[in-house]
């Protein structure tokens, strides 16, 4: 690790996941940047489950891997299990997840920001910000150092004021272990920004060597393995099983005995926490119906015993985590590592940010990850990667970069945020994308790795290796379109397998392709083809089966982007447009928004009032 000078390009505040990405970003760059952060060691340190993407957030880490970030190279590096989600669903429903080796993952990331050019680490606590006109110009640690900076990233996640609660016991933590930074909240709540309260919490961590695997039901990964990163093209490490076991009666009347002991509904904790990922608690009391919930016993690593018991997060007290735990199959003898706990912190109300995530009323200073209200690796990573190239174009005196909804998950995550703000722990889920048959994990290289390339973060021969798969799978497409095929016997016996009524005349292969029941696989099979690799698959079958809709959806894009394309400069003067009212009027001062699309998105801004706006840009 190097001295910190005293000036910087970029200072980046936080080695979390936003910070690593961030971090990255600024050194590759080329321009001057520093990480300060509390511990070094933890640089890229995972604070819940080992494990990287899922539903919604598998989409978030391709992306981040087509820009030019580093999560989906550092969860290969670390895989010890891929699991393709929904599986058996559309393409649009498809996210991939895999299991980490915890030290691994964190090795590797710690690895790569220590080693990168143009970025210096130091370890220390950032306490205040230096202000001066409304513009950020650095940062102040804990001992008084100055730091100078044309922009600053803050990237803080559970440790602004963090308050760790485990049942009635409560202390400043910024996770089990680690202190909690308390004077950057304060310094933020002083400069004007509106703070506010959210809670999350994590489960016990288990020794293996107590667990009777003997009498649960292992889970394996995926037997055809899609590695994470476009890059990566093996796999490194031994993959290994998941198991499951369940909780029970007797596991619910324990946790309803000594709900006089939780800090969640004894009233401790105030906070709102995250609806999707609730406690065992809350879950036992929300769906009282249920005799039982599932528990998925995730490894650490491949070098520890230590396993993640995922779906029973809880702050109950150490004694009551021990008796909920030997109530359940298999565990009966377990020993507990670390205890589960809940954590409150402080978090910057997200619609105090441009979409470039630079904050509304201090220019040069940027917020990512879990201090914009977000929960999650991966939505961390997708902000902090934001943050950074956005700070650096804006260095560089180059235009921002803003995604919008209909080009990635990324754009509605941000734009989710930035229009709508949140008031419980944001998590991306496919079900918050519009348009998610064309914007899907798998062609998140096509969609972005140009934008990558142009910002300066992929090469150009990741670039072009992304072009020839463009081209493969239009060459494809117009061979199916060209092969026809005759109704002879193994064709429609091919078809009748399917449940797919037979051809009676001659056939192009793309036409049978368009039936419901049938894949690109099967039609391979008919016209004795030989298959493109799963990228390439999933676009040829996407582009074909679903042309019409496809076709559709474009257009629906298209009209969108006529209102999102129309920009509203930076300082416009509202009051200028007659027949607004003053409460709309207000909340356009205060939301800032960077287009009409935008604006129309922002609760409460009436149609009538897109128009008038509509009316007065055009002039
Ligand atoms: C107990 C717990 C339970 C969680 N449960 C879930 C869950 O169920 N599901 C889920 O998706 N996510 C969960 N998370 C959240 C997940 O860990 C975060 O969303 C993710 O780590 C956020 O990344 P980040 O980069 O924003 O912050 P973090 O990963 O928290 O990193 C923050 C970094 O900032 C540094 N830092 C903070 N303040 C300062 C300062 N003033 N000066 C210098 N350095 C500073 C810290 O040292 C740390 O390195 C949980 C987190 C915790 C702690």
């Amino acid at each position: 690790m190097a001295r910190a000078k005293n000036k910087y390009d970029i200072i980046v505040v936080g080695g979390g996941h936003a910070g690593c990405e961030a971090a990255l970003c600024g050194g590759r760059s080329g321009l001057k940047t520093l990480l300060v952060t509390l511990s070094a060691e933890k640089i890229g340190f995972m604070s819940c489950n080992p494990a990287i993407g899922g539903l919604g957030k598998g989409q978030l880490v391709k992306e981040v891997d087509a820009l030019g970030g580093e999560m989906a190279k550092a969860a290969d590096a670390a895989a010890i299990q891929y699991r393709m989600l929904n599986s058996s669903k559309g393409y649009a429903a498809r996210s991939s997840r895999i299991q980490a080796d915890r030290v691994k993952y964190n090795q590797y990331m710690r690895e790569r920001v220590l080693k990168q050019k143009n970025l210096d680490v130091l370890e220390d606590e950032v306490a205040d910000l230096i202000i001066k006109d409304k513009a950020c110009k650095g940062v102040v640690t804990k001992p008084g150092k100055k730091i100078n900076a044309s922009a600053v990233i803050l990237t803080t996640g559970t440790f602004l004021n963090g308050l760790i609660h485990l049942g009635l016991e409560h202390f400043p933590g910024g996770r089990m272990g680690e202190q909690a930074c308390i004077d950057l909240s304060k310094s933020l709540k002083k400069h004007g920004f509106s703070v506010g309260s959210l809670k999350t919490g994590t489960t016990p961590r288990l020794d293996g060597k107590t667990i009777d695997f003997s009498v649960l039901k292992a889970q394996y990964g995926d037997k055809e393995v899609i590695p994470f990163s476009f890059s990566t093209k093996k796999l490194k490490l031994k993959q290994v099983p998941c198991y499951i076991t369940q909780t029970n009666k007797k596991t619910h009347k324990i946790i309803r005995d000594n709900l006089d002991r939780s800090p969640l509904y004894t009233g401790v904790i105030k906070s709102t926490g995250v609806r999707y990922c609730p406690s065992i608690e809350d879950k036992v009391l929300r769906f009282s119906g249920r005799d039982s919930h599932t528990v998925f016993l995730e490894p650490e690593g491949l070098d520890t015993d230590e396993y993640y018991p995922n779906g029973i997060a809880t702050s109950l007290p150490v004694d009551v985590q021990e008796d909920i735990l030997h109530s359940v199959k298999g565990l009966e003898k377990v020993r507990i590592n670390k205890p589960g706990y809940g954590i409150e912190y402080d978090f910057v109300d997200p619609t105090s940010l441009y979409a470039t995530l630079e904050t509304k009323i201090v220019s040069g200073l940027y917020m990512a990850g879990q201090i914009n209200g977000t929960t999650g690796y991966e939505e961390a990573a997708s902000l902090g990667l934001m943050a950074g190239i956005n700070a650096a174009l804006k260095i560089k005196k180059r235009k921002p970069l803003i995604l919008n909804r209909s080009q990635a998950y990324i754009g509605v995550l941000i734009d989710d945020l930035v229009t709508k703000g949140t008031s419980e722990p944001y998590r991306m889920f496919t079900s918050r994308v519009e348009h998610r048959l064309l914007v899907r994990e798998d062609n998140a290289d096509i969609r972005l790795m140009g934008i990558g390339q142009d910002v300066g973060l992929v090469s150009k021969s990741r670039l072009s290796f992304m072009k020839n798969k463009i081209k493969k799978v239009e060459s494809e497409k117009a061979k199916l379109d060209s092969i026809i095929v005759k109704p002879s016997k193994r064709v429609n016996d091919s078809l009748k397998r399917l449940n797919s009524a037979p051809i009676s005349n001659p056939a192009r292969l793309n036409q049978i392709l368009k039936r419901p029941g049938v894949s690109y696989k099967d039609v391979l099979k008919m016209g004795k083809l030989k298959c493109l690799d799963y990228y390439e698959k999933v676009q040829v079958e996407v582009d074909i089966k679903y042309e019409g809709y496809v076709r559709r959806e474009l257009m629906n894009i298209k009209k969108l982007e006529r209102i999102d394309s129309m920009k509203i400069p930076g300082g416009f003067d509202y009051s200028s447009v007659n027949g607004l009212s003053n409460e709309i009027r207000e909340k356009l001062k205060h939301f800032k928004p960077h287009s009409l699309g935008q604006a129309a998105r922002i609760s409460g801004i009436t149609p009538a009032a897109v128009s008038l706006l509509m009316v007065k840009l055009h002039k």
